[in-house]
């Protein structure tokens, strides 16, 4: 009953510790909501924060994959795992090229790793990919193949139209 009211702001707040509790359960109820998973991990650090911007703003702006830049050295990340991931690329899950058939998963997604920076000892970064004539080969399909191959045709055929008429 007491959820039911505090659901329905039926009930005046008199102690902010029991509302917390009628809160909890309240959640535990209607299953658990993203901000509290959130408060479950942590707060991300400065870097995690750093991070998740540079990947939402890499994500905002179409990249389409991601080379692991693993950082060794005396400030640097000595995750094992993480040198190994050096020079590895992972797709953007859905992005354009895959949606169109041009590009496969290659290493695998970002979203199937723990980022850069997501573990606290890691000062590895992303550098974000944003064509597909810049992801490695095995990753593209025939068909990105026939399309960058058909793209750089149409250039070609530009630039000698362009020069035709210049030297005219
Ligand atoms: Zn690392």
């Amino acid at each position: 009953m007491n959820l039911f009211r505090k659901l329905f702001g039926a009930k005046p707040v008199q102690s902010t510790v029991r509302d917390d509790h009628e809160a909890q359960s309240a959640k535990s109820l209607s299953d658990a909501s993203p901000r509290r998973s959130a408060i479950a991990t942590g707060a991300p650090t400065p870097f995690q924060q750093l991070a998740n911007e540079r990947n939402a703003a890499a994500t905002t702006g179409g990249a389409i994959a991601a080379e692991w830049s693993w950082r060794g050295g005396t400030s640097g990340c000595w995750i094992p795992e993480h040198e190994a991931r050096n020079g590895r690329v992972y797709a953007v899950r859905g992005n354009w090229a895959e949606e169109k058939g041009f590009m496969t998963a290659g290493d695998g997604y970002t979203d199937e790793i723990t980022g850069p920076l997501e573990e606290d000892e890691c000062r590895c970064m992303y550098v974000y990919l944003y064509a597909l004539r810049n992801v490695p080969d095995a990753m593209v399909t025939a068909a990105g193949k026939e399309s960058l191959a058909r793209a750089r045709s149409l250039i070609e055929a530009d630039r000698r139209r362009r020069s035709d008429a210049s030297s005219k």
